[in-house]
């Protein structure tokens, strides 16, 4: 074996890369991990961490209101955006400490600086400092993808929005996927006003129709406005600073922040992957095979960079099984099926499995069971805001091939049903199973 000065050297200190590399490091494994911004990556530092937190924040909105209903004399209260996102931020400092902390304990030297490829075993530094791997994974996520427009730059992602000064007056969202959707609701509860559009009629491609059409339903009923086929034709600056937004088929639009949710593209730049040989597919990612290796075979690569599934939980299974494999004797590789997800939209969304068509594509029989009702906080608090829980089945075996919801704590319902569904359970089986009464969950066992 030549001598190497890693056993593993990690490019990303994102979910993934540090999955990984305290993995290979408990393995026995002599490991370095190059972050050139934050330990934690995208998760902790301006994604689904700070996100969340946002959510709660934004769901007092309605908390407050509904609180009346409920006997509470609230008095009219006052929202500080500076002091939540303070508070934001010292949380995602303690988190992403946490994780600098976990790789220290586990003997991960973390380098804090751009690490590109060389050769096939070979990095170099920043600061020009070469060093050479016996394995490198590279694990440097994805950046959102911003249309071509005139004018795009006067526009902001997710990564900006955390850091806004104020909430907007007036804020236009371009994109119907996940970030759309919940920065939508976020804003929204906040008091802005929000126009969301989208280049086709379809919100959240991939979650089933009656659920995504039940978000747009309560959306709409909330205030906030969505422009269906309308592609962006450019944005001008006013001389008051607004933005006046150009799109096909419709009017411009007139506002004061511009957001684009239009997808993530991988981060494969200045990485050095020419260099080292490393494949890209047609759509930039690294190409890498199940066991998460790319084409050079001392190179590998997990999380966003490879545009597998673009989910924390799957980047963090893709590095422990990278390094299960490589350095715990243990080979595994990820099971994609099943995987749950959720949007955290006001209400939330969340999914697993086969929606209503694709197991008509696939199976042919199918039988639908669903929920329809009004949660009992709701009727009380006088909103009018029903929940939908569906169940998809194999209209042949009766085992359940996809649990789809939108209503309150959606996605904390899902995470639990969902191991039924992976685990292949049928539609019997939860009606064998007694209610908890009165909970929203217990729907799932009285399926109709
Ligand atoms: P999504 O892929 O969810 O949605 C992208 C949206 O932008 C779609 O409506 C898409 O339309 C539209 N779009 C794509 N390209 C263009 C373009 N060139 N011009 C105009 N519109 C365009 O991406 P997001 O940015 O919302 O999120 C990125 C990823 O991050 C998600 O896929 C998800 O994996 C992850 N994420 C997960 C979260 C969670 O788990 N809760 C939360 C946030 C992000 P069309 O449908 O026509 O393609």
């Amino acid at each position: 074996m030549p001598d190497f000065d890693y056993d593993l050297f990690v490019i990303g200190a994102g979910s993934g890369g540090t999955r990984a590399a305290r993995v290979a490091a408990a393995h026995g494994a002599k490991v370095a991990a190059a972050e050139e911004y934050r330990v934690g990556g995208t998760c902790v530092i301006r994604g689904c961490v700070p996100k969340k937190l946002l959510v709660y924040g934004a769901h007092f909105a309605e908390d407050l209101q509904d609180a009346k209903r409920f006997g509470w004399n609230v008095p009219d209260c006052d929202f500080d955006w500076k002091t939540l996102t303070r508070h934001v931020f010292d949380e995602v400092d303690r988190i992403s400490e946490a994780y600098g902390s976990t790789l220290a304990t586990h003997d991960v030297e973390v380098i804090r600086e751009h690490a590109e490829l060389t050769g096939a075993n070979t990095v170099r530094l920043a600061s020009g400092r070469e060093v050479t791997a016996g394995t490198i994974l590279i694990a440097t996520g994805a950046r959102p993808q911003i249309p071509e427009c005139p004018g795009h730059e006067f526009g902001i992602t997710s990564n900006e929005a955390f850091h806004l000064p104020a909430i907007p007056r007036r804020i236009l969202i371009a994109g119907a996927g996940y970030i759309a959707n919940e920065f939508a609701g976020i804003f929204h509860q906040f008091g802005a006003h929000v126009t969301l559009i989208n280049r086709t009629d379809v919100i959240l491609r991939g979650y089933d129709e009656s659920v995504r059409d039940r978000l747009l339903q309560i959306s709409m009923m909330k205030g906030i406005q969505f422009r269906f086929h309308a592609e962006f034709r450019g944005i001008e600056q006013q001389d008051d600073g607004s933005l006046k937004v150009m799109m096909t088929n419709h009017d411009p639009v007139e506002v004061d922040c511009v957001m684009f949710a239009t997808g993530r593209i991988p981060n494969t730049q200045n990485l050095g992957l020419a260099a080292a040989g490393v494949e890209l597919t047609d759509k930039g990612a690294i190409r890498v095979d199940e066991d998460s290796r790319t084409n050079v075979p001392s190179i590998y690569a997990v999380g966003d960079v490879t545009d597998r599934v673009q989910l924390t939980p799957v980047a963090i299974r893709e590095g422990q099984a990278f390094a299960d494999t490589q350095f715990g004797g243990k080979p595994t590789r990820v099971d994609y099926g099943c995987i749950p997800s959720a949007v955290f939209s006001h209400p939330q969304m969340a999914g697993v499995g086969l929606t209503e068509s694709q197991a008509k594509t696939k199976l042919g029989s199918v039988k639908i069971y669903t929920s329809d009702f009004r949660p009992m906080k709701n009727v009380l608090a006088g909103r009018n805001e029903r929940a939908l829980y569906k169940m998809v089945c194999d209209g042949e075996t009766g085992r359940i091939v996809g649990i789809h919801m939108i209503g309150p704590d959606a996605a904390e319902i899902l995470q639990a049903a969902a191991i039924a569904v992976k685990a292949g359970l049928t539609k019997d089986q939860f009606d064998e199973t007694v209610a908890l009464h009165p909970t929203m969950a217990e729907e799932l066992v009285l399926l109709k």
